[in-house]
């Protein structure tokens, strides 16, 4: 069948839409998609961050659609069958676990063939709410799954206000005292609702006490002031390196003399997906998003860079 897609023809250059071709194999559906996010993940192999990628691209694993005339989402990334029978829910930790829009063809696309076991049922047709919080939701449920923290710590999350950030803390303010990192005054504000303590510095703890774990979403730029937050024995858990930078430790002897761990958290597994997308489902979760079509998806990437979009861009398809 053939279909319109945003196409990334070279690193830090706009997208194309053009017209393509997709046919599904043998063990394969198509899904119609209605809604697709624009993940950091995204932006980073958008700049060339991801060494091993090489344009044509065609981006975009937060899919959400239509199959059968029935609303799914589509589990973000393949996973080879081999893997699935010995990985028993560590499936984000498989040598073939490959995120979708990264070897295949993604969402940022009118349509996507897939193997039926990526297909999870949705429980409403507000595509857009589920493309703006649930690879965030997603992602905060597995690092939190790995971070192991007694209820009521005091965690700090850095980049608060992005697509992740600003859904994570959402997740996290139901089980702990959740500091809020932004950069200013004004990305403060857009927090004022939620339950957490908003901060646009990080001698915050000089008056409120160190923290027991850092959620670091940011990576490079902060890690080093967000680690100097943490208490003995304190978690650093990174999720993320949104400038795709190397990351340079200032101080290791503070990691050694604090006995501080480092956690590294990759992606989610299926079931941490489909536990995202209850949990959006049921309200608890106050979806953050900008929509742009499919056409506009040079102005979402430019919005993005410029700071314009509070959590997530959608392109709604
Ligand atoms: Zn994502």
């Amino acid at each position: 069948m053939r279909i319109r897609a945003a196409i990334l023809k070279e690193f830090r250059k706009p997208f194309s839409i053009e017209e393509i071709d997709i046919e599904p194999k043998e063990d394969e559906v198509v899904v119609n998609i209605k809604a697709v996010g624009v993940c950091g993940r995204d932006l980073v192999v958008w700049k060339g961050g991801f060494r091993n990628l090489k344009p044509p691209l065609i981006l975009g694993h937060e899919i959400f659609g239509e199959y059968e005339g029935k609303p799914v989402a589509v589990f973000p990334a393949k996973v080879g069958k081999e893997c699935l029978k010995l990985s028993e829910g560590k499936e984000n930790l498989c040598n073939d676990y490959s995120i979708i829009g990264e070897k295949e063809i993604g969402g940022y696309s009118e349509a996507i063939t897939i193997p039926k076991w990526n297909l999870i049922d949705l429980p409403d047709m507000n595509y857009e709410k589920y493309a703006a919080a649930a690879c965030g939701v997603a992602t905060i449920i597995h690092a939190n799954n790995l971070a192991k923290l007694d209820k009521g710590s005091k965690v700090l999350v850095t980049g608060s206000n992005g697509g992740v950030g600003i859904h994570a803390i959402q997740y996290l303010s139901n089980l702990y005292e959740v500091y809020a990192y932004v950069r200013s005054e004004d990305k403060a504000k857009q927090l004022k609702d939620l339950n957490v303590i908003p901060i646009t510095s990080f001698d915050f703890y000089k008056n409120s006490g160190k923290v027991d774990a850092v959620f670091e979403i940011v990576g490079s730029l902060t890690i080093n002031e967000s680690m100097l937050s943490l208490k003995k024995e304190g978690k650093l858990i990174l999720i993320g390196n949104i400038s795709g930078e190397p990351i340079n430790i200032i101080r290791p002897a503070f990691i050694v003399m604090n006995e501080i761990s480092i956690i590294g958290s990759a992606a989610y597994n299926k079931k941490e997906y489909e536990d995202a997308i209850k949990t959006i489902g049921e309200g608890k979760i106050k979806p953050f998003y900008k929509s742009y079509s499919l056409n506009e998806i040079n102005n979402a990437y430019n919005d993005i860079i410029n700071g314009k979009v509070v959590g997530r861009a959608v392109l709604k398809i």
